[in-house]
């Protein structure tokens, strides 16, 4: 049997046992999905300790994202973002996946959004990171919008193509986008949105990584304008689907996961 899990602290409402259980079973893959809560100071090691225990694949959520890089191989997209969620031990040293980019720009594509032309990141977090360099990768043109403007900034020189800004810049920058995708904490379990109702308009294609609630302030106002709209647990999907097919080379049963994580959000 296949173990593979999560590294955190806290994982205890984790939605990726289920939803990676599910896809096990889906495919009669004999694997378990278990969740690992060391000291918020033992990323690495945690890492290491799995390696040698014969994990199979970590994911790897706050606060570790960034210790485990001392444990890995980065892959370069995870090596420009700083940040990795997805360990996978095949390789040794295992290799550092960050999935987080990708699960943004599938759950996008798989809304028929398409990644061209401007898009605005709003938040220069580990999300916004991620969301910076998966949309610029693409192709696309990056607009930074952060509340605090100096990291938006400093974000925009990282990323190819991109310029920083402040939130007092987002009319203007959205008014101009093909994509939004709302990278902050605003919404979350609060009826509040980061970007002003009057600049969102039809031609967007929204996304907000925030997924409790599911159904956003930001997306309500979204759909109001005509915008297409893609919610949080759409990313969260698609980066356990990304970390799924890397671990077992196999493609994963994206209805199956979609439909039980969503039974349980
Ligand atoms: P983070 O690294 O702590 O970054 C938080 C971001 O939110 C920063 O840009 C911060 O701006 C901004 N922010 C916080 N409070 C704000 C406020 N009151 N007004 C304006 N901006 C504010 O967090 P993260 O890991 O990037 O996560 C951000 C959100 O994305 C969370 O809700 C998380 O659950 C969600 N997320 C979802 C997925 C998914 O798969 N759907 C994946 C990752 C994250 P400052 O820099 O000014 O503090």
């Amino acid at each position: 049997m296949d173990v593979y899990g999560l590294i955190g602290n806290p994982v205890g409402h984790s939605l990726s046992p289920p939803m990676h259980e599910a896809a096990y079973e889906e495919l009669g893959i004999d694997a378990r999905y278990v969740t690992f809560e060391p000291p918020a100071d033992a990323g690495a090691t945690g890492v290491e300790s799995a390696a040698t225990l014969g994990v199979s694949g970590l994911n790897v959520t706050i606060p570790f994202k960034q210790d485990v890089l001392d444990a890995v191989e980065p892959a370069p997209l995870a090596e420009r973002i700083g940040a990795v969620n997805t360990v996978d031990f095949a390789t040794d040293p295992p290799t550092g996946y960050n999935t987080d980019a990708v699960g943004a720009t599938r759950a996008l594509r798989d809304h028929d959004v398409a990644l061209e032309g401007t898009a605005v990141v709003v938040g220069a977090g580990g999300a916004g990171r991620a969301v910076a360099f998966g949309l610029a990768d693409e192709g696309m043109t990056v607009d930074i919008a952060n509340r605090t403007e100096a990291k938006a900034h400093d974000l925009a020189e990282e990323v190819p193509d991109a310029t920083g800004h402040g939130l007092d810049a987002l009319d203007e920058l959205v008014a101009a986008a093909d994509v939004l995708v709302n990278c902050t904490s605003v919404g979350m379990k609060a009826d509040r949105s980061p970007v002003p109702a009057e600049a969102l308009h039809a031609d967007l294609g929204v996304l907000d990584a925030v997924y409790d609630p599911i159904e956003t302030r930001l997306l309500r106002d979204a759909a109001e304008a005509g915008a297409t709209t893609v919610d949080g647990a759409w990313m969260l999907l698609y980066q356990g689907v990304e970390a799924f097919e890397r671990w077992t080379g196999e493609d994963a049963p994206v209805e199956k996961m979609n439909r039980v994580l969503r039974e349980r959000l």
